[in-house]
C-alpha cells in the first residue's frame, strides 16, 4: 500500500482480495503496510487490485513453488522404496550401469552391487540418446532382466522412463521411475507421472536454472504424486574438459528452497571415471541424501557411457570413504 495510504482503503483492498477468494495476510509493521496472498493463481490479473486507491504495487513473487516449498513440509520429505529409506538422516547410494546390457551382465552388476552394500540397482533400459545411431537400450526385455537379477540379490530398481506411453511398463518393472535430464521440462510426461503413485526421480535438465527444476517437480506433487526426489547431475558451461558442470552449490540452496530428497549423479555430472569418487566424497559432505553412480566391469566395452563408469572395485572404495563422511555428519548410510 502507498505510505499515506488510509486504514479504510487497506481495509478495501483486503476485502477485494478475499472476494476473490484469495487467503490475505497483513505482512511487516505498521508503514508500509503490505497485504501478502498465496495463490497458483497464476493469470490472476494484477489490475484489479492495482487500480484501487491506496495501492503503491502488485509484486507478483519470483514463481509459484508451493507443494514443493520446504515451508508445505519443513520436516523434510522421505520416500521408501522396498524398506530403503531416502531423505531424511540418511545417504543412499543407487549405482548399477548407464544400459542393461544383457541378462547375464545385469545380473553380475546386480551381485556386484549388493556385494559392495548399494540397496538401490540402476541400468537404462529405454535410452535417450544424443546421436540416433548410438545404442538406443533394450527396452522391455532388458527391464525384465533388470527385475529378475534385482530380485534375485535383494535390490530395488530405478530405470529411466522416457515418453508416456513406457509409463505402465515402467511402472510394472521398476521402483523408481527416473525422469532423465533431457525430458525435465516434459511436461505431459511430468503430468501422467503425477498421477502416479510411485517414487520419481527427477533429474535436473542440463540447461535448468533451480527454479525450473523446482518447478517441473511441482507438477508432479501438483497431480498428487508426492513421491518425489530430486537429482542434481551437472549443467551445461563453458567448460569442456568435464561433460558437465556439477554445480553441488545447488545441494545446500535446494534444500533451504525444498523438502524433497536430492541426490546427486556424479558420474554424468563429471563424465570422468577418475572425478567420481572426489566428486562423490563433495556430495555427501555437501549434504546429498544419496548418489546415484555408473559402475560398469568392462568400461572399455560398455554400450553406453563407459567413460564415466567406474569400476566395481572402485564403488567399493566410494562406499567406505563416502560412509566414512556421512557418519561425521551424523548420518545414516
Ligand atoms: C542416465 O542416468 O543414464 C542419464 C541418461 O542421465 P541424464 O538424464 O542425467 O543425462
Ligand atoms: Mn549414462
Amino acid at each position: 500500500m502507498a505510505a499515506q495510504a488510509t486504514e479504510e482503503q487497506v481495509e478495501r483492498v483486503a476485502a477485494k482480495l478475499a472476494a476473490f477468494k484469495f487467503d490475505v495476510q497483513r505482512l511487516g509493521g505498521s508503514h508500509p503496510i503490505m497485504l501478502g496472498i498465496a495463490s497458483n493463481h497464476k493469470d490472476f490479473d494484477v489490475r484489479h487490485i492495482e487500480l484501487l486507491d491506496g495501492v503503491q504495487e502488485v509484486v507478483r513473487t519470483a514463481q509459484s513453488i508451493h507443494l514443493t516449498n520446504r515451508s508445505a513440509k519443513p520436516k523434510g520429505t522421505t520416500v521408501t522404496v522396498k524398506g530403503v529409506v531416502i531423505g531424511g538422516a540418511g545417504v543412499v547410494v543407487m549405482a548399477g550401469p548407464c544400459s542393461v546390457e544383457s541378462a547375464e551382465q545385469i545380473d553380475r552388476m546386480a551381485r556386484a552391487m549388493k556385494q559392495a552394500g548399494v540397496r538401490v540397482l540402476r541400468g537404462g533400459a529405454f535410452k535417450p540418446r544424443t546421436s540416433p545411431y548410438a545404442f538406443q537400450g533394450l527396452g522391455e526385455e532388458g527391464l525384465k532382466w533388470m527385475r529378475q537379477a534385482a530380485d534375485r540379490h535383494g535390490l530395488a530398481v530405478i530405470s529411466e522412463v522416457t515418453d508416456v506411453s513406457k509409463i505402465p511398463v515402467m511402472a510394472e518393472y521398476a521402483d523408481i521411475l527416473q525422469v532423465g535430464a533431457r525430458n525435465m521440462q516434459h511436461y505431459d510426461l511430468l503430468k501422467e507421472l503425477g498421477k502416479l503413485r510411485k517414487p520419481v526421480l527427477l533429474k535436473r535438465g542440463m540447461a535448468a536454472t533451480i527454479e525450473e527444476w523446482l518447478l517441473s517437480a511441482e507438477y508432479l506433487l501438483a497431480g498428487g504424486n508426492h513421491q518425489v526426489m530430486l537429482c542434481e547431475r551437472g549443467i551445461r558451461t563453458f567448460e569442456t574438459r568435464t561433460r558437465n558442470t556439477l554445480d553441488l552449490g545447488s545441494i545446500p540452496v535446494v534444500q533451504a528452497l525444498s523438502h524433497l530428497p536430492v541426490l546427486v549423479d556424479p558420474s554424468h555430472g563429471t563424465g570422468r571415471r577418475d572425478a567420481v569418487l572426489a566428486m562423490s566424497r563433495a556430495a555427501v559432505a555437501a549434504g546429498a541424501h544419496g548418489l546415484l553412480i555408473e559402475v560398469h566391469d568392462d568400461p572399455d566395452h560398455a554400450l553406453s557411457d563407459g567413460a564415466q563408469s567406474i569400476l566395481p572395485d572402485q564403488l567399493g572404495q566410494l562406499m567406505k570413504e563416502c560412509g566414512a563422511i556421512a557418519k561425521v555428519l551424523g548420518k545414516t548410510f
